[in-house]
């Protein structure tokens, strides 16, 4: 069945960004360096993931400048200066991040000072390598921003990079990334493009995901939670982001909680906050999810997948929750349904507890 063009006058504004998808694509790298002209490539990764690091080192040969293996969760300024002064010291003209959004947000980080081109090769599904937003903590404050220059120029994904991703992590990765998705289709700035992608991202990455749940196994599984990613991950890039985003931001910034684990227990209960208002989105998202409600569907995902559901099990307390409605409610910012504290503490409470929305 077709969807019909809302009659809402739209701008679908596209980012300029090359994306070589598929198994064995990392095998294409020195192309795709010399592509960009670059002939002295910084890698960066986490200390976790040297080892991918150093297989890229070896495929690039002589265009490989140097290694840095100390990307960090949120990027600490004490991290990009030293990086900077890495890659200056090297004299690299590109940066290449392999790993998640963590290594993906180094590399902005050096690319907003220097304007160096960044080469992106993901192994999670946060999305980050489609996106021109970076975000740098300093004294304990994450700042965020969007600046073209930090969009990678090139993004690898290659399917096979996701086979180290344990199952737990790959799980909540890509319920991130549905997220993404998920507040793309009732964005403000929202286009039909965007909600094509949006739709087809959260089809194949729950479909993948799932798969991927039974059978760890499953290559074809792999490439569709990819492919889903890629979607997501654009759509993250183009659209702006509403109460989910921002409640996820704050409870991670504010009480440091993990990532994708908070993204993936808050999102049944940010889209039943939303679901009276943003109803065509709605639609949308259960069709893509295969199931009648989207909010009680994001939630039977997260528990059919083994994925947490309430914010208590990842070690937030209870009069926490007040202090991040607080939070919350300082910062004011556009949702489809205006944010009200009694049902935004509704909201988090239901979150905290791990609720299944109606
Ligand atoms: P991450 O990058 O912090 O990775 C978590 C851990 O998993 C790291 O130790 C990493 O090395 C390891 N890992 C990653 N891939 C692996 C693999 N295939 N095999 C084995 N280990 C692997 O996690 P993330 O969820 O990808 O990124 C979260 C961060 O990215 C957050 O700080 C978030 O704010 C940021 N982010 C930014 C944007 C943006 O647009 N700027 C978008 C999404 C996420």
């Amino acid at each position: 069945m077709l969807d019909p063009i809302s009659d809402r006058p739209f701008v679908y504004s596209a980012l300029p960004s090359r994306v070589v998808f598929g198994y064995g694509t990392l095998q294409q790298l020195t192309e795709e360096v010399d592509r960009i002209g670059a002939s002295r490539a910084l890698i960066l990764c986490t200390p976790q993931q040297a080892g991918e690091a150093e297989a890229v080192a070896s495929i690039l040969g002589s265009k490989a400048a140097g290694v840095f293996s100390g990307a960090q969760m949120h990027v600490p300024i004490e991290v990009a200066r030293e990086a900077r002064h890495i890659a200056e010291t090297v004299r690299a003209d590109c940066a290449i991040a392999i790993g998640g959004g963590s290594t993906i947000g180094l590399g902005k980080a050096i690319a907003l000072e220097s304007s160096i081109p960044i080469i992106a090769i993901p192994t999670t599904y946060a999305g980050s390598e489609m996106t021109p937003i970076f975000g740098i903590t300093e004294a304990g404050r994450k700042v965020t921003g969007r600046d073209v220059r930090v969009l990678p120029k090139t993004v690898i994904y290659d399917p096979a990079l996701s086979r180290g991703l344990p199952l737990g992590m790959s799980m909540v990765s890509g319920i991130n990334a549905i997220a993404h998705a998920c507040e793309g289709l009732y964005a403000r700035d929202g286009n039909p493009i965007m909600s094509i992608m949006a739709e087809e991202g959260i089809r194949n990455l729950s479909g993948g995901l799932r798969r991927l749940a039974t059978n760890n196994s499953e290559e074809g599984a792999r490439k569709d939670c990819l492919y889903g990613a890629w979607l997501c991950g654009a759509v993250l890039g183009h659209v702006g982001m509403a109460l989910h985003h921002k409640l996820c931001h704050t409870l991670g910034g504010s009480f440091n909680l993990p990532h994708a684990e908070t993204h993936t227990i808050v999102l049944p209960h940010a889209l039943a906050y939303n679901n009276q208002a943003a109803p065509e989105a709605m639609r949308r998202i259960a069709r893509a999810l295969n199931t009648p409600s989207a909010p009680a569907g994001a939630y039977d995902l997260a528990r059919e997948l083994g994925a947490p559901v309430a914010l208590k099990d990842l070690g937030m307390s209870a009069s926490d929750v007040e202090k991040a409605c607080d939070i919350a409610l300082a910062n004011p910012y556009w949702n489809p349904r205006p944010i009200e504290r009694e049902s935004l503490m509704e909201l988090l409470v239901n979150a905290w507890v791990g609720k299944r929305p109606d």
